[in-house]
């Protein structure tokens, strides 16, 4: 699969996160597919918030490819420099695929992401932060959007005494396209949680303790209210994976490092070249999308190497959001506006947390 090896996969993908093995499984049985991958397992992190306040999720939130390919391959190595035509990697190598797909995705702060390859040492930092949750009486959540709103439900269900403070510098809680009725829904619900907010106005400055860490300390909002806690988890600040992109792809991309693309979802000057996921311009941020993308790339580039001019094209999703406050609660705007209840919250994503849907996509038997 190198240079020197001569021989060079037809589609490389970078990345094996909700986009990439779902675009690498469409594809396995029509085209040799290598999918680069730097972390020993795929990571469900839509169970992350659930998995830190019951650690028994943990092994089902690490779950490996090793079954997800009959016929291509998953290569553990880290893209570097990406130009419109090949690949390096971390490990020295060089791919020059016919078509490159660049599904890298986003970090968030830990916990609802981890940046670490290592399954081992994630799962160790996971237990550590339970452990350090679980001795903490007051909890801290910087952000009142979709992780900060689901956090503080899990942390609510799974430790019913705990104080938990959501802060935002917004007035409301869930920026984005939503309907008032989810947050009317998911306010009610927080308040019979016992979940306080403090909105309307930021922190002066963060926490003196670093975050995830069991210690006293006292904050100020910017309009005079003293919090004092014993933990804090920052819940905002997603940005997109693109930082290895050079040459001519970098005229795709956009200021805040998100990449351009097409409604066929190539790489805007790139007929070679897809981008899907979270670091795709359109649509991006749900793994849900990532996997709707997924479908269209795959269907594309199979034309292509078909000689078809035929194209399919890329539709934005409605709104559409399931947030869960912890096993039993939540609400969420489903794709024709509805908004529903906990017991169908429950039913979609509480329970298992899509554990069994994603580990069905890596063909790990349950
Ligand atoms: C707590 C939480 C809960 C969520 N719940 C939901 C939900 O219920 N429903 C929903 O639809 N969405 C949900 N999301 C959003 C969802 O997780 C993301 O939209 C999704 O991860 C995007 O998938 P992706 O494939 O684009 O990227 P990612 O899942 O981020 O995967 C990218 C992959 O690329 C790899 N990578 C990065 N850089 C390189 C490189 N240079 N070379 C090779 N590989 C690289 C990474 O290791 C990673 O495995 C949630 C997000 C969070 C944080």
């Amino acid at each position: 699969m190198n240079d020197s090896a001569g021989q060079q996969p037809i589609v490389a993908i970078i990345g094996g996160g909700y986009g990439g093995i779902n675009l690498a499984k469409a594809l396995d049985e029509h085209v040799a597919v290598t999918l680069v991958e730097p972390r020993e397992a795929f990571v469900h992190n839509i169970a992350a918030l659930r998995a830190v306040v019951r650690p028994e999720f943990l092994p089902r939130m690490f779950l490996p490819y090793g079954h997800l390919l009959a016929h291509g391959r998953v290569m553990r190595d880290r893209a570097v420099r990406v130009d419109g035509y090949s690949v390096e990697l971390a490990s020295g190598m060089q791919l020059r695929p016919r078509i490159l797909v660049l599904a890298t995705g986003s970090t968030y702060p830990f916990p609802a992401k981890s940046d670490t390859d290592n399954t081992a040492d994630a799962v160790d930092e996971y237990r550590a932060a339970h452990d350090n949750l679980a001795r903490a009486n007051t909890v801290l959540l910087l952000g009142a959007g979709a992780v900060g709103l689901e956090f503080a439900g899990e942390i609510a269900a799974a430790w019913p005494d705990k104080k938990i403070v959501l802060v935002d510098q917004a007035e409301h809680i869930l920026p984005g396209p939503y309907d008032q009725r989810l947050r009317d829904e998911v306010n009610r619900q927080l308040r019979d949680l016992g979940v306080e907010q403090v909105m309307g106005s930021p922190l002066t400055r963060l926490p003196d303790v670093p975050a995830g860490q069991t210690n006293r300390f006292s904050v100020i909002t910017a309009a005079g209210t003293t919090i004092d806690a014993d933990i804090w988890f920052r819940c905002y600040g997603i940005a997109p994976q693109t930082g290895y992109l050079a040459g001519d792809l970098l005229a795709a991309r956009t200021a805040e490092g998100y990449l351009e693309v097409t409604p066929e979802l190539n790489v805007v000057g790139f007929e070679n070249v897809y981008a899907l996921g979270d670091i795709a311009v359109i649509d991006a941020n749900k793994a849900g999308i990532a996997g709707r993308q997924a479908k269209i790339v795959a269907a594309n580039i199979r034309a292509q190497l078909a000689g078809s001019a035929e194209r399919t094209i890329y539709s934005p999703a409605p709104p559409v959001i399931i947030l869960p406050l912890g096993p039993t609660g939540g609400s969420g705007q489903l794709p024709g506006g509805e908004i529903a209840g906990p017991e169908q919250i429950s039913r979609i994503k509480g329970q298992d947390m899509m554990i069994t849907r994603y580990a069905e996509i890596l063909n790990i038997p349950s």
